[in-house]
Parts: C-alpha cells; sequence; structure tokens
C-alpha cells in the first residue's frame, strides 16, 4: 500500500509582525508530532525554498491587508488552495493595524512618511473582506488549543471546533473572582472571544481583548458599565479600539462615543 500523502502546507503573511509563523514553529512543544504530518510546501520563516504557486491542502495566512496587492495575492492564494484559515488576530479580525481604520487613510499616512510617493496602503481589512475563510484561528498570537484543533481536523479530515464564547466562561470555568465586578478593573473578557484560557484575569489583570470579539458581542453595555466605573469617552474608545477596531462589535461602541 502506498503510504499517505501528507497535506501540503503553505503559510503566507501580510501586513503583521509575523508573531503568528514564528509561535507555530519555535514554540508549540505540544503539537509537534501534529506539525510532522504536513509537508510545509512554502513557509519562508522554514525555508526559502519552495514556491507560492500550490497547490496546498492548507493555507494559513497571516496578517491584515492594507496594500492592493496583498488582496489580488491573497485570491490567487485561495483559489490555490483546498481549505484557508486565517491565523491570529491580524488576519482575523484586522488586529493591531486596523487601529488606523479609525482616520482617513491620507492624514495616516502623513503622520509617519513624509514622503509619500511610494506609499500604496490601503485602508485595513482581515481576510475575509476578500475572500472565503474556512475558518478562524484567534489569538495574538494564538494559543495551543486552537492551533491543535485547526491542524489535527485538517489531518483528520473535519471541521475544525473553535470556541464561540467568552472569555468570561473560561475565566468562571477557572474559578476566579470576577475582577470588574469584585475590583472595578475595566475587563473586556465579557466581549472577548474565548481561546487563551482566561490568562489575564487568572493573573489579576483586566482582558485587553488581544483574541477579538466574539460574533454576539453587545459592545455597547459594556462601555456602559466601564462608563459607569468612571472611565472617559476617550479610554473607552481606546479600549475598543486596540484590537478589532474595523469589526461591527467594536466600531459600534467607538463612533457611539466618538459622536
Ligand atoms: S496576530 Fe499578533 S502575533 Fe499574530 S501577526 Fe498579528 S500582531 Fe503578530
Ligand atoms: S474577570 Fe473579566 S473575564 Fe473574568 S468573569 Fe470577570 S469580566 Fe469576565
Ligand atoms: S485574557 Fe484577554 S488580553 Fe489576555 S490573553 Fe486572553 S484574550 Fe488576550
Amino acid at each position: 500500500m502506498q503510504p499517505r500523502r501528507k497535506p501540503r502546507l503553505g503559510f503566507f503573511k501580510y501586513s503583521c509582525c509575523a508573531g503568528c509563523e514564528f509561535t507555530l514553529i519555535f514554540f508549540q512543544r505540544r503539537i509537534v508530532e501534529t506539525l510532522r504530518g504536513f509537508d510545509f510546501a512554502y513557509c519562508r520563516m522554514v525555508s526559502s525554498a519552495g514556491t507560492p504557486e500550490g497547490p496546498f491542502d492548507l493555507a494559513l495566512v497571516e496578517g491584515t491587508i492594507t496594500e492592493a496587492w496583498q488582496a489580488d495575492e491573497l485570491k490567487k492564494i485561495r483559489r490555490r488552495s483546498r481549505l484557508l484559515l486565517a491565523i491570529g488576530s491580524c488576519a482575523v479580525n484586522g488586529g493591531i493595524p486596523a487601529i488606523k481604520a479609525t482616520h482617513p487613510e491620507d492624514d495616516v499616512q502623513r503622520r509617519v512618511y513624509r514622503d509619500l510617493e511610494n506609499i500604496h496602503s490601503i485602508r485595513p481589512h482581515a481576510l475575509d473582506a476578500y475572500v472565503r475563510v474556512d475558518g478562524e484561528i484567534k489569538g495574538c498570537p494564538p494559543g495551543e488549543r486552537d492551533l491543535e484543533e485547526a491542524l489535527t481536523s485538517v489531518l483528520m479530515q473535519k471541521k475544525p471546533d473553535f470556541l464561540e464564547y467568552s472569555v468570561c466562561i473560561e475565566c468562571k470555568a477557572r474559578n476566579n473572582i470576577c475582577i470588574l465586578v469584585a475590583h472595578g478593573m475595566p475587563c473586556m473578557g465579557p466581549v472577548t472571544n474565548a481561546g487563551c484560557g482566561a490568562l489575564c484575569p487568572s493573573n489579576q489583570r483586566a482582558c485587553y481583548s488581544c483574541w477579538g470579539p466574539m460574533k454576539q458581542a453587545n459592545g455597547l453595555a459594556l462601555a456602559r458599565t466601564f462608563e459607569a466605573l468612571g472611565l472617559s469617552p476617550e479610554d473607552i474608545v481606546g479600549k475598543f479600539t486596540l484590537f478589532g477596531a474595523d469589526t461591527v462589535q467594536y466600531r459600534q461602541v467607538r463612533e457611539h462615543y466618538e459622536a
């Protein structure tokens, strides 16, 4: 019997810090065996060999789309890939690069660059603004649970089961005393998607939403709670801008408090 062919994995990067790629390759001790199940056909962090031409069984794409050529290339990768998963907050919801969506593009460019001749940036968007995405590995950087779920699902040819509830659920499961209720700390846990195991509240720190908003998040309700705690409109806007500023859930809060 012929040995089963390993799925061909392509890892692509757009505007971001490359931390997701780095995390997957160098820091995930528990999933080393799972990673051996893949043929790294294209991954610049691992090797300069390989081409982005494909075809790929799985494309992992990190980073926000902030230039027109990236959107064009992403569409080509989509056509060459059986599955395409967005990896990390930048790719899933715009992440930190989406902060620039809060200002007119021209103003942002002028603030950063003196000579705009070679600057071709566009308003930042997550991958799903341009292509169909088969799943989202959330986090900045993603945690081992979701990485393992994504990779083993591809190997087992099943749909990945990503968590779709808030950090509060994980926090309660760890028996934490709520720092929002008990100590008045402005924790973003109620609107943030689970996956990190409530890392920050478990260490008496308010969640700052690096996993990005969960789908059904009621941002305005949490913002009103922050207001009652004495946070200024600027502070509230800042909390809903750091990650996922371009998402429906957080944009709604920003627009309300900036009005
Ligand atoms: S999600 Fe975070 S770790 Fe991943 S590329 Fe973006 S900024 Fe870096
Ligand atoms: S500490 Fe934060 S994450 Fe934990 S239950 Fe309270 S609001 Fe939710
Ligand atoms: S608690 Fe919030 S800020 Fe901390 S790791 Fe989890 S999602 Fe990120």
